[in-house]
């Protein structure tokens, strides 16, 4: 099986530090992946990779970047279930021919990745990881080499014979998927035909960055230029830029990933035209349209619940308060392995501000329930802090299926919803009343339908 990642990508051409721009992209995409963090660096004859476990700033160090010398490069954090923890999966992947090498980032999720390996290594290729990206690797290698591409290197051959390569081999790969690739000459930036994984361009100085969220190229000072088009190729190489589209029909393919708006994506970050905070104040004022409760004070859970607490004060008329406050030092829980572990990083992660709440009808706002740990424990925290009634609201709609496209939610008799109609939620998380904003609801806050919103209903695009 695939590992199921969420992750971060970037890539830089054009820069006289492509490593240390990739290094501040990837600390701004750091809520994206906390496992694993790496960069490839082309100073034009060569590529040089350094990738490690951890945080980005635990992986580099000052004299790495003297080392990593070059104009471009492509990053990645990596977020991956406990499983898949290795430093074989960390990324980016990189082959190296004789005279020459590609390194390939990847956020998103291959459904094929099996069929593909098992021709692939039929046909020779050796793997050294379990991982889906590294099956889009070799089958670029393969597409390159069948073209006649010189074993030598993608460096000596045109660039056009290796443009040619990835783009059979896209039309190969089914799943999420967002790439950043480089040659030691060129950069390629990708988006699966269903766009289900966010990826943008923008220019930073002289040169151009490829990014899964636009807060990582104001992050290297850049300024945002577009989305990267579902089913669309950008290379940049010595002659510019150029674009190439797969989708062979007009057909509107756009699925961006709904949960990038919940949860995933910085609220800075502005995602297919949609700007995410905007987008979560405004499912906070349905919410409190669609579900509302006498009470004393709005609050939201941090960090991502917060947008839309404060739309639903704001569309209440219930003051808004802090009422919970996060600890800034530890990582997203879902990262503890075992349910025990995850249960009680909620106390350490998670504090109520008793001063707020003391007496008080609270109406608590989360921007999802995934398993019901979080909800359950939050609910404890605000009654021993003096809360006199818990309303419990939900930002999203209920979570009642598996992804297999690149979010990490667990499988469908872990998620609550799945297992439990409301009723028997609100029990079990101990709330003195619960609400979900409805699907429509959600889709009015975002002022659109073309989402993947697999995790609510079911039905995906691939
Ligand atoms: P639960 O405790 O119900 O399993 O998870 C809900 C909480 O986890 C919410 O506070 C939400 O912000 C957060 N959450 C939702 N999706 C994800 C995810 O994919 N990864 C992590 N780490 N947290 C998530
Ligand atoms: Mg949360």
């Amino acid at each position: 099986m695939g590992f199921r990642d969420e992750c971060g990508v970037v890539g830089i051409y054009g820069a006289e530090n492509a490593a240390a721009l990739s290094y501040f992209a990837l600390t701004s995409l750091q809520h994206r992946g906390q496992e694993s963090a790496g960069i490839a660096v082309s100073d034009g004859t060569k590529i040089k990779l350094h990738k490690g476990m951890g945080l980005v700033s635990d992986v580099f160090e000052q004299g790495h970047f003297e080392a990593l010398e070059g104009s471009i490069a492509v990053g990645h954090v990596r977020y991956a279930t406990a499983g898949g923890r290795t430093i074989e999966n960390a990324q980016p992947f990189m082959n190296s021919f004789k005279m020459g090498s590609i390194a390939l980032a990847h956020n998103g999720q291959l459904v094929n990745y099996e069929e593909l390996r098992e021709s692939l290594e039929d046909g020779g290729s050796t793997f050294s990881s379990s991982s889906d990206t590294e099956v889009i690797l070799k089958l670029i290698v393969r597409k390159f080499v069948e073209n006649g591409g010189k074993l030598g290197s993608p460096r000596h051959a045109d660039d056009e014979l290796f443009v040619t390569a990835v783009t059979q081999a896209v039309k190969e790969i089914k799943g999420s998927f967002a790439l950043c690739i480089m040659t030691e000459n060129l950069l390629i930036g990708v988006r699966d035909p269903n766009g289900i994984r966010p990826l943008c361009l923008g220019r930073t100085g002289e040169g151009y960055v490829l990014t899964s969220e636009s807060c990582a190229i104001d992050s290297v000072n850049g300024q945002f230029i577009r989305d990267v088009e579902p089913g669309e190729i950008v290379v940049i190489n010595k002659d510019g830029i150029k674009s190439i589209l797969t989708n062979d029909s007009l057909e509107i393919k756009k699925r961006t990933c709904i949960f990038e708006y919940v949860y995933f994506a910085r609220p800075d970050s502005v995602i297919d035209g949609i700007a995410v905070q905007e987008a979560r104040y405004k499912m906070g004022e349905v919410l409190a349209k669609e579900s509302p409760v006498d009470a004393d004070i709005v609050i939201g859970v941090p960090d991502s619940g917060l947008g839309a607490a404060q739309g639903y004060a704001r569309a209440s008329g219930v003051p808004y308060g802090m009422g919970i406050i996060k600890n800034k030092y530890i990582g997203r829980t879902f990262i503890a392995p075992t349910q025990k572990e995850r249960e009680n990083m909620v106390y350490v992660k998670l504090n109520a501000i008793r001063s707020d709440l003391e007496g008080k009808r609270v109406i608590v706002i989360d921007d999802s329930i995934v398993r019901g740990t979080t909800s359950r424990r939050l609910v404890q925290i605000l009654r021993r802090a003096g809360a006199k009634e818990v309303h419990f609201r939900v930002s999203s709609p209920p979570v009642k299926f598996p992804c297999h496209l690149g979010i990490d939610t667990p499988s469908k008799n872990e998620l609550i919803s799945s297992t439990h109609e409301l009723e028997e939620i609100r029990q079990e998380i101990g709330a003195d009343s619960l609400a979900f904003i409805s699907l429509e609801g959600m889709l009015k806050a975002l002022g659109g339908t073309n989402f993947c919103k697999g995790c609510f209903n079911g039905e995906y695009p691939v």
